[in-house]
């Protein structure tokens, strides 16, 4: 049922398109691309685990680093120096105020880490929360504005130019066209980023909130305006198995926003707008949880048993 349903969408996502239909060879690569996408859907749809209401382990990722400096803020400085700068300070005001989270990043130095192990370290220590951190970027220095990105089906092209240029990343890795976790994807072909938005993410609804959350916040600092959550093909949200979102947290190409991110005061203060929509978040989910009826020790236990009574339990 569900295969058809992906199918008969797919189906009709290509057929919007802009292919040319009469240049059967050019559809080839799609045609690999799409059976891969199915396969791997299949597979990985039944490795999902159910969304937890506890949020306890929350993975960090800086965009890109090393050989990949991500976008140019002018020659006054790199997106890979930016989304670092931010990692770094959220990781330690969520680190300092939320005892009970325990803090990954997908890197903590300027190096190049390929983008399928960014999503791949969060789904091994079963994170509950994925939040990549990266910077936009655009031929009019107008634009400005921080927005919070879903995995979805961009709804404008300049959403899917966002999508491209960070997918784009991959380009950079050895042999990334024979690289299984990348199924032979094109970060050129707008099929392909069409296809693999088709998926069912059974964490969106929680993903939406935290992204409204993070927009609110970075909106309140009164330094970057909030251009609103909006959805894209990102391969680095792809396969997370857990809420995620990919924050372009304003544009370097913009001479206010860039001010702003290129120093260590503004990115403290997008780092705090990050962590109080994390903190909010998770005090959110964790108010669904099962409340525990307070218990009179029984006399012969210990402090061990009463603790156990009152920790969260994952489902
Ligand atoms: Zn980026």
């Amino acid at each position: 049922m569900k295969g058809r349903k992906l199918l008969s969408g797919v189906q009709t996502a290509a057929n919007d398109s802009t292919m040319n239909t009469s240049v059967q060879s050019a559809k080839l690569p799609f045609l690999i691309f799409f059976g891969f996408l199915v396969v791997s859907f299949f597979s990985f749809q039944s490795k999902q685990k159910p969304l937890s209401d506890a949020v306890s382990v929350i993975v960090i990722d800086a965009g890109h680093g090393g050989k990949d400096p991500g976008c140019n803020g002018a020659g006054e400085i790199f997106e890979k120096q930016v989304t670092l700068g931010v990692a770094l300070r959220l990781g330690k005001l969520l680190q300092d105020s939320l005892k009970d989270v325990k803090v990954l990043y997908t890197r903590k130095t300027d190096e190049f880490i390929e983008l399928y192990k960014r999503p791949e370290l969060a789904n091994k220590n079963n994170a509950d929360l994925f939040i990549s951190i990266h910077c936009n970027s655009n031929k009019n220095t107008t634009a400005a504005g921080s927005e919070t990105y879903l995995m979805g089906l961009h709804k404008t092209e300049g959403n899917l130019s966002v999508a491209k240029r960070e997918n784009a990343a991959i380009t950079l890795e050895t042999n990334y066209q024979n690289n299984a976790s990348y199924g032979g994807f094109d970060p050129e072909s707008p099929e392909g980023h069409i296809i693999f938005t088709l998926v069912q993410n059974a964490y969106m609804e929680a993903s939406t909130g935290f992204a409204s959350k993070v927009e609110y916040q970075i909106a309140k600092t009164g330094k970057i305006k909030s251009r609103g959550v909006k959805q894209a093909g990102f391969l680095v949200l792809w396969r997370t198995a857990m809420p995620s979102v990919l924050v372009e947290i304003g544009f370097l190409t913009n001479p206010s926003d860039r001010a702003v991110l290129k120093t260590p005061d503004g990115q403290k203060q997008i780092a705090t707008a990050l962590f109080k929509a994390v903190r909010e978040y998770k005090k959110e989910r964790e108010s669904r949880l099962p409340k525990t009826t307070p218990v009179s020790p029984p006399k012969a236990s210990g402090k061990d048993t009463i603790n156990k009574q009152i920790s969260p339990v994952r489902p």
